[in-house]
């Protein structure tokens, strides 16, 4: 399988060349040359597949020669190596919980392939890896767990100081080893450009090999399609109607690729908050990207989706075709924290306020169908607690987590002083 970028067709790469690149040098996305479509065999056993097994054969087609069998089973074997259950919230919706990995919200599952695959490609070259990521709260520690303790691959990750919930801050800060948090005296978008400048920098990169983790990587964006189908696996006579709750529309635009290939999805709900220009989109059949809005369901406050250009090339460009297969609403916070509480009054059901999003979108689409749950409860308890009155129950890792000391180097917001840093490395 070749990748084209989406600036132009004719640029082709393989799946090394494309997870170590993470983007085009023309600015494009990655994006392949044809979408693996699948037998009915295969989707007709789900049922009785692992769901490594399913991973495998999803994502085989797409790594092609550039991994060897066995490694990539092991690889398929790590990255879903937790429960990833459907759990019935009421007799019409469900929900796939998607935080059962080790830092608690679905981004685990793309960082773990992503990060496997790294390591794997970074064995033939020994040279160490410098991986630089920055993070609004959960990209950076599913990436950072994801290489803890990887030998070759050293993580250093930029987040904003006090723009993190508590106990984000502690998922990024307490791993020690090869991981690296660099707390910046600035906003996220300052932590984005640091690492953005640090790659263009010829000084930096002939001292460090440094590689992107970010979210548009054909790893992370390819591997997030293995749910969708443990979702169907695990349905009963549910209609296939999947709530995404979107920001940057990686994950619904995984789900839209596993449909095309032929997995049986009827309808695809993306659930926004306030953020809503996919919606004005399918209202009127243009695009304007927008400033974010800061809502309560934070991971999804983003004005320019960076996957929207990636569901364009899946439809090729046909508006109707897009218009066919989703729908979308833009839930105000009030209506985030009323039904965070309404559901937990009447069906005992906690949800996080990303997953209040997808329940209040889907509510508006249909009475039946399924929700993804991206984040447990307890990453946003302050929002939660408030909303149903009570303590959201304690997993037992961040119950250990609360006992670790913070460790971060505190740094300005001026490249000069990164810069700096990096060198001295
Ligand atoms: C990142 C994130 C989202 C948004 O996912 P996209 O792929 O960017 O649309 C939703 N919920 C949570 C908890 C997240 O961390």
């Amino acid at each position: 399988m070749q990748y084209f970028s989406t600036n132009n067709r004719n640029h082709l790469v393989d799946f090394e060349m494309a997870v170590l690149q993470g983007q085009a040098e023309d600015g494009g996305l990655y994006f392949p040359e044809k979408v693996a479509k699948l037998d009915a065999g295969f989707i007709n056993a789900l049922p009785h597949l692992s769901n490594a097994e399913i991973a495998y054969q999803v994502i085989k087609p797409y790594v092609g020669s550039c991994i060897t069998p066995d490694a990539l089973a092991a690889i398929c074997n790590y990255t879903v190596d937790f429960e990833i259950p459907l759990i019935n919230i009421n007799a019409d919706v469900a929900a796939l919980e998607l935080y059962h990995g080790p830092t608690l919200a679905f981004k685990d599952i793309g960082a773990r392939f992503m990060s496997s695959c790294l390591s794997y490609f970074s064995k033939n070259n020994d040279k160490k890896t410098t991986v630089l990521v920055a993070t609004s709260g959960d990209t950076g520690s599913a990436v950072a767990n994801g290489f803890l303790n990887v030998p070759g691959v050293d993580v250093v990750i930029l987040y904003p100081k006090n723009k993190v919930s508590y106990i984000q801050e502690l998922q990024l800060t307490t791993l020690g080893h090869n991981i690296t948090a660099l707390e910046i005296e600035g906003t996220f978008d300052d932590c984005q450009s640091l690492v953005k400048q640090a790659f263009t920098d010829a000084e930096i990169k002939s001292h460090l090999a440094l590689t992107s983790a970010n979210s548009i990587n054909v790893a992370r964006w390819l591997s997030q399609q293995f749910y969708y189908f443990y979702a169907i696996k695990q349905n009963q006579n549910r209609p296939a109607i999947m709530s995404v709750p979107s920001g940057n529309f990686g994950n619904i635009c995984a789900g839209l690729l596993a449909k095309v290939a032929g997995l049986p999805i009827t309808k695809f709900v993306a659930a926004c908050n306030a953020n809503q220009v996919f919606m004005q989109y399918l209202e009127n059949g243009t695009y304007k990207p927008q400033q974010a809005i800061a809502t309560i369901s934070n991971a999804m406050d983003v004005g320019n989706p960076s996957n929207f250009v990636r569901i364009m090339h899946l439809f090729n460009n046909h508006y109707n075709l897009v218009k066919e297969a989703v729908v979308s609403y833009s839930i105000s916070d009030a209506e985030t924290k009323a039904t965070i509480k309404d559901v937990y009054q009447k069906y005992g059901y906690i949800l996080d306020p990303h997953g209040a999003v997808a329940y209040a979108a889907l509510q508006r689409y249909s009475p039946t169908g399924i929700i993804l749950e991206t984040a447990h409860p307890i990453k946003f308890n302050t929002t939660v607690e408030s909303a149903i009155n009570t303590q959201v129950p304690m997993p037992a890792s961040v119950t250990n987590l609360l006992r670790l000391k913070k460790d971060a180097l505190l740094l300005p917001k001026t490249y000069e002083t990164f810069k700096h840093y990096l060198m001295q490395r």
